[in-house]
């Protein structure tokens, strides 16, 4: 039986506090049963779009084992094509209902695009600009403001501004994705993963649980 996207979201803030407080159960699903079980057929909970950071695996700071996340991991977790293409995949063949954009602080692709507007880029490949421009619209506006004297503070508005952007092109860039949510309760939500705390703040997109 399928989670709905309040059951989702619930299961995945467990699961951090599970990490963030040490108590990590995830090695318990790990093993040769669990994973023949799921050979026949597999129904993730949760699709989770992140960071391909080494430092925020998904699975583990969900404490989460085989299974359970349909993960797509992409630098500074944006959304093209084929990152909305997998996503409705899963939700469309697996029926899953709960979509996570995770960013993360210290993010480099975020990083990157700030120091390229601000012309103190080093020469990107044209491989490497494709990313950079897709989140360059969403920093842009904030290098104007009164954040630009404060490079922590800009980093950090940089992060988020970008999760949200991602989010919503989530939301709106499909027609397949917008049936889902307005018919059988798809939900995409924003999250921030802490490098410091290891805990993922959801802040974007929030259902209510009633
Ligand atoms: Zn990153």
């Amino acid at each position: 039986m399928m989670l709905d996207a309040v059951q989702a979201l619930g299961r995945l803030r467990e699961g951090n506090r599970r990490f963030v407080s040490n108590r990590a159960a995830g090695h318990v699903l790990l093993n040769p049963t669990r994973r023949a079980e799921l050979v026949a057929g597999q129904e993730p909970f949760a699709i989770i779009l992140g960071c391909s950071d080494s430092r925020v695996p998904a699975e583990l700071v969900f404490d989460q084992g085989f299974g359970d996340l349909f993960v797509i991991r992409v630098a500074g977790n944006i959304v093209a094509p084929s990152q909305v293409g997998s996503v409705e995949f899963a939700a469309s063949r697996f029926g899953t209902r709960l979509v996570v954009v995770m960013g993360h602080s210290q993010c480099g692709a975020v990083i990157a695009t700030l120091e390229e507007l601000q012309g103190r880029a080093p020469n990107q490949s044209r491989n490497q600009r494709s990313i950079v421009d897709r989140i360059r619209p969403s920093v842009e506006t904030l290098l104007v403001s009164r954040r630009v004297d404060d490079p922590d503070a800009l980093l950090h508005d940089a992060v988020r501004a970008n999760i949200r952007v991602s989010a919503n092109q989530l939301r709106h860039g499909s027609e397949l994705l917008e049936d889902l949510t307005r018919a059988d309760g798809l939900v995409v939500v924003g999250a921030e993963y802490s490098l410091a705390t290891g805990i993922v703040d959801f802040f974007d997109g929030i259902p209510d649980a009633g």
